[in-house]
């Protein structure tokens, strides 16, 4: 099935205009009914775009189907809402061929462990294919320090992106956007006020005609995320701050609430995670309102 048919947009459709605007749409995963609830609730109440994102892991885990119909439940339940669904880091062609025949709108195809022409060959085969449906791409250049699902990138692996090859990583794929690595990392910070690398950012902002991404963008600061928006990021990648919001809400339900069997309501799946809904919408329209995406319908 087209992504057309769901109604949703690709991440180049948002993240062009958000482009022109200097704003930046955010990404922020999902892989169950709580978080994509909380997403659309932020979103809507927010009056912003917002993409989709579901990671390599999370369409094993809920599985590809359950995924795509989820966001499409969401673009039904909130039709104002312009939404792209979104795979984040597929590792390999056949996970986003499958995301693209599903209804995916956009594919990242992360071969940043490769070298820079292993890289472009990989990119190239999914965007050749993706094209074909009208899907945007999104390809990484440089590593990200840190973890997400099945990446796992020590710090001596660790590498910013060059300027001059993401201008040739660029052209060479004919990807649609570029996720760099500035000094952003996965997973939770080692410190409270990482180093974000403004100056390359700018150089490669001056090198690369497309969109850019900045992952890992949970635990970065508030000034630094404003200005990377400004610059010229298009699209932000959020996961860890709502999976830390919805595992302290869990705790706190826990402790208010121990189980008892004769309290159905201590043992209710709808009273134990229900109120993490509210408690990640609310990371998300903060982040919303630093990407300066708010009031974009
Ligand atoms: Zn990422």
């Amino acid at each position: 099935m087209s992504f057309e048919n769901y109604g949703f947009k690709t991440t180049k459709d948002l993240e062009t205009k958000a482009t022109e605007s200097h704003y930046a749409v955010g990404a922020f995963n999902f892989n169950n009914l709580e978080q994509i609830k909380a997403i659309m609730k932020a979103a809507s109440e927010m009056s912003s775009p917002v993409i989709l994102a579901a990671s390599h892991g999370a369409t094993n885990y809920a599985g590809t189907p359950f995924i795509v119909h989820m966001a499409a439940a969401a673009k039904q339940s909130f039709p104002i809402v312009e939404l792209a669904l979104h795979l984040d880091h597929g590792l390999d062609f056949e996970k986003c061929k499958e995301c693209i025949d599903l209804g995916f709108s956009s594919v990242m195809i992360d071969a940043s462990k490769n070298p820079l022409e292993e890289n472009i060959k990989q990119c190239k085969e999914v965007v050749d294919y993706a094209h074909k449906f009208g899907v945007s791409v999104e390809g990484e250049l440089g590593r990200l320090y840190g973890v997400e699902d099945e990446i796992n990138v020590s710090e001596a692996e660790a590498a910013m992106t060059d300027p001059e090859d993401a201008s040739y990583f660029v052209k060479q794929s004919g990807i649609d956007s570029l996720a760099v690595s500035i000094g952003n990392s996965h997973g939770l910070y080692k410190t409270d006020n990482p180093f974000i690398d403004l100056d390359r950012l700018n150089k490669i902002k001056d090198k690369v005609s497309v969109p850019l991404v900045l992952h890992g963008a949970s635990g970065i600061p508030e000034d630094s995320v404003r200005n990377a928006c400004k610059i010229g990021i298009a699209k932000v990648n959020i996961d860890t701050e709502c999976r830390l919001a919805f595992r302290r809400e869990i705790d706190k339900f826990v402790a208010a609430n121990p189980f008892d069997d004769h309290k159905t309501n201590t043992y209710d799946p709808r009273k134990v995670v229900g109120p993490t809904i509210n408690a990640m919408a609310k990371v998300i329209k903060m982040k919303i309102e630093w990407f300066g995406s708010q009031n974009k319908l």
